[in-house]
């Protein structure tokens, strides 16, 4: 009888009126056992979505790379294909341009020269895009000869490039070496819109990105993104939650290098690198980003490599 009128008493805590609505309901009498945490929906193969706070620019995401791309009156801006070892997501992503418009692409700009990111890009080739690149990734690519991965047409050198296509700006800036030494970012200054691929995760510790990494020049090359003028980071892997960053974003994964590169120095200089590093140091500030334990190890190693051998 008395725990009839507990679990009664209970509902009555539950199905507490709007009095109370913004609190908590109160903890049953006998809680249940707490239900093991859903796993999170799995998000769809791919998905466009058009980019908040503007008309004309969309996000195109296969699985969990991510590109985009910019419509205008007289034809489409895209950029990296994303198809590396699965062109038919380059197959995809020319159809959902084409359920949004049926202008010609004009343009297709690789972000830098590495294969998940630009392979696959023949279906918009057929389609009469102009590639274009920084010098340094058609040079890369030349010697490279994958045969998957279609030579820019057009590159440029110096700091910076602009395409006009049908009222929309796109420039593409090289802000130095970073993760490559042949990336650019894509700003898109009327909407205040950055494609930065591979040096910028959003809210995430960094991983296999590391392994090629210029450690130094990257900080550099985030404050000069920094001082650029947009609000709205495009990664070119959406990572966990798939949101978009922002300068603070920009600016929490400058301070994470810079604090994995001073921890690191100190142990390196004593001696410490390579193994004791990659075993020892943590840095508890960043250990509920995601990628942390994947993560770390090419991070240590790499700034191991900077300290430790000077390089
Ligand atoms: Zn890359």
């Amino acid at each position: 009888m008395k725990s009839i009128r507990l679990s009664l008493l209970a509902s009555l805590f539950i199905l507490a009126p709007s009095a109370h609505a913004q609190t908590p309901a109160e903890p049953a009498a006998t809680p249940a056992p707490a239900p093991a945490a859903a796993p999170a929906p799995k998000p769809p193969m791919f998905e466009t979505k058009k980019v908040e706070g503007t008309d004309n620019v969309y996000a195109f995401r296969y699985q969990n790379s991510q590109s985009i791309f910019v419509v205008t009156p007289a034809g489409v801006i895209a950029t990296d294909p994303i198809g590396y070892g699965r062109p038919q997501a380059v197959e995809t992503y020319v159809a959902e341009i084409r359920k949004i418009t049926d202008k010609p692409i004009k343009y297709v700009v690789y972000s830098h020269h590495h294969f998940d990111h630009i392979a696959g890009g023949k279906p918009f080739k057929d389609a009469g895009a102009t590639f274009v690149s920084h010098k340094r990734a058609k040079e890369r690519l030349a010697v490279l000869k994958d045969p998957h991965t279609v030579l820019p047409d057009q590159t440029f050198t110096g700091k910076k490039h602009v395409i006009k296509l049908g009222g929309t700006t796109m420039e593409l800036h090289y802000v130095g070496l970073n993760h490559s030494d042949s990336t650019v970012v894509m700003l898109l200054p009327k909407e205040k819109v950055l494609f930065a691929v591979d040096f910028l995760p959003v809210g995430q510790i960094p991983g296999r990105g590391m392994i090629d990494f210029y450690p130094l020049e990257a900080e550099d090359s985030i404050k000069r993104v920094l001082a650029l003028d947009w609000q709205t980071l495009i990664p070119g892997h959406p990572g966990v939650g798939g949101r978009f960053g922002t300068k603070q974003d920009a600016q929490d994964q400058l301070t994470f290098l810079q604090d994995a590169s001073a921890a690191v120095k100190v142990e390196a200089q004593a001696g410490k690198c390579w193994d004791p590093v990659e075993k020892e140091v943590k840095l508890p500030k960043y250990a509920s980003w995601p990628g942390y334990e994947q993560g770390m190890p090419f991070v240590l190693r790499r700034y191991c490599g900077l300290w430790g051998r000077g390089t």
